[in-house]
């Protein structure tokens, strides 16, 4: 194999050294600070205020003073243009947002400044075309926005999960107060500046760093509807504390999607979608292919071929421009990763890890292969969230099929054949929000994207999207 030279990227981002919070356009100072890290190097990157109830409670007031006198009367072509020029903003600085977001949460740049940056400014593009279409998208002819929205999301793509929440809230016509995850507030707070760079009325958007307690309180406070993106246990805690009040929620939660390959599918290409769909964003992905359900008869061949192709990945250095796995995001998370990975090799299934060195200071796991995984183990159950795969194996489609529904979860699936038939008939039986076909890990701000059973409700992205945002 070829030796790369480091390629480190050389913009470097304008990071404040504190943040306060985003209230009604202005950054204002709360009672106590936090700080923010590099999991790379658990260097500290700025401090920043930690919102309560009483800065809550402010936010909302500005996004229902903003939503009563400017937002929600404004038409929705005028709308359409605040979206556009937030979209541009995003685009122009799109290297440093890039930058930013791998400081702050440990992903290699490859995949910010491919992925996460490009596809939020998307977002933004596709919302900002709907905003003056709204009769259109078939929630009715004149469909009204829900009015303050309060949003709580993950660390897993801080820039992305707030795009998918603010851009169609805000094309729909409702206002919003947004809390970031605790450890990757910096691009929500560089999107508040953008929001005051574009112009943007104050109180239409208001961002609240925070830990848990920020999140509930957001959820407890007088919004109109809750959008959440995290795990199970805490949407499932939030599903029972707006129960009863006329508060709307939406909740995308975990998954532990299976990725099928059928003993006809293209194994080099399948591999490639493996290796992508467990292996991305370090697995800190809610539709990661953490499953793998290969056919036996191309079982050794599949695993012997994975094993050659994960052996390539360069883990290390989130900033060089080579790195495929960064830094896992937090000594919290990384604890789970070792603790189930524990389980697994406690339960008996066979670990395989390729051999290289992890940088000394930071978050580290090396990518994980286990095989002999039996269904009943808690590595083919759990949601691990790291850079680890379980390998089951089946005979039939429908031993395939059942083994694949055998989870509480549904977000997402996968399945690998040349067969356009079989991908049909799989899509069909499988308990899942998306299913891809000799793909994995794509997304379109197009296309619709949610989960079933446990892996939540409510649809993001697509026409079918704004349903979430829309008085119907
Ligand atoms: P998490 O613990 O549920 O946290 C998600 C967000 O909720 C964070 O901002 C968190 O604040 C906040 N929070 C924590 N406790 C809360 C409470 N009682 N009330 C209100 N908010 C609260 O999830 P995570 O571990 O950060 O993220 C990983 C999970 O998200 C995985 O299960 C993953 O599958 C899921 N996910 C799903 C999707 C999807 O689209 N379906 C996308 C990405 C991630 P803190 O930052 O302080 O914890
Ligand atoms: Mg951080």
């Amino acid at each position: 194999m070829f030796e790369y030279a480091p390629a480190p990227e050389s913009v470097r981002p304008q990071i404040k050294e504190h943040y306060g919070l985003f209230i009604d356009g202005e950054f204002v100072d709360a009672e106590s600070d936090f700080k923010s890290v590099n999991p790379a190097t658990e260097e500290v990157l700025f401090t920043v205020a930690e919102a309560d109830e009483a800065d809550v409670a402010k936010a909302v007031a500005a996004a229902r003073r903003a939503y009563e006198t400017v937002w929600g009367p404004m038409s929705g072509t005028e709308r359409g243009k605040y979206l556009f020029r937030i979209a541009r903003l995003l685009q122009e600085r799109a290297r440093e947002f890039a930058v930013a977001e791998s400081l702050d949460n440990g992903k290699p740049i490859k995949e910010t400044r491919d992925f996460d940056v490009p596809t939020a400014a998307q977002h933004f593009f596709y919302h900002a075309g709907w905003a003056d279409k709204l009769a259109y998208a078939g929630h009715g002819p004149d469909p009204r926005p829900l009015g303050v929205v309060g949003q709580v999301i993950p660390w897993n793509f801080p820039l992305l999960m707030l795009a998918w929440k603010i851009a169609p809230a805000l094309a729909c016509g409702n206002t919003v107060v947004l809390k970031p995850a605790e450890t990757t507030p910096l691009t929500a707070l560089m999107f508040a500046e953008l929001c005051q760079e574009a112009d943007l009325p104050p109180g239409v958007v208001n961002i609240l760093p925070g830990a848990g307690a920020a999140g509930a309180a957001v959820v407890d406070s007088a919004v109109d509807k809750v959008a959440f993106t995290g795990s199970t246990a805490v949407g499932r805690a939030i599903a029972k504390a707006v129960a009863g009040s006329e508060k709307k929620v939406t909740l995308e939660l975990g998954g532990k999607a299976a990725n099928i390959v059928f003993d006809d599918a293209p194994i080099d290409q399948a591999v490639e979608g493996i290796v992508n769909g467990i292996f991305f964003n370090q697995g800190h992905v809610c539709c990661a292919g953490s499953r793998l359900l290969v056919q036996e008869s191309v079982a050794d061949d599949v695993l012997e071929r994975l094993k050659e192709r994960v052996a390539t990945l360069r883990v290390g250095d989130p900033l060089d421009k080579n790195t495929d796995i960064g830094a896992i995001n937090s000594a919290a998370q990384l604890e789970r990763i070792t603790a189930l990975t524990e389980a697994g090799r406690g339960e008996g299934a066979d670990v395989w890890q390729p051999a290289c060195d992890l940088p000394e200071q930071g978050f580290w796991f090396r990518p994980t292969v286990f095989t002999g995984v039996q269904q009943s183990m808690r590595i083919a159950q759990e949601e691990i969230f790291g850079p680890v795969l379980s390998v089951l194996t089946f005979r039939t489609p429908d031993e395939a099929i059942a083994k694949a529904n055998n989870t509480p979860y549904g977000l997402s699936a996968g399945v690998w054949t040349e067969k356009g038939s079989k991908i049909l008939w799989a899509a069909e039986r499988l308990r899942a929000g998306v299913v891809w076909a000799n793909t994995f890990n794509r997304f379109d701000a197009a296309s619709p994207f949610g989960g079933l059973k446990e892996s939540g409700y409510g649809r993001e992205g697509g026409r079918q999207g704004l349903e979430a945002y829309l008085d119907v």
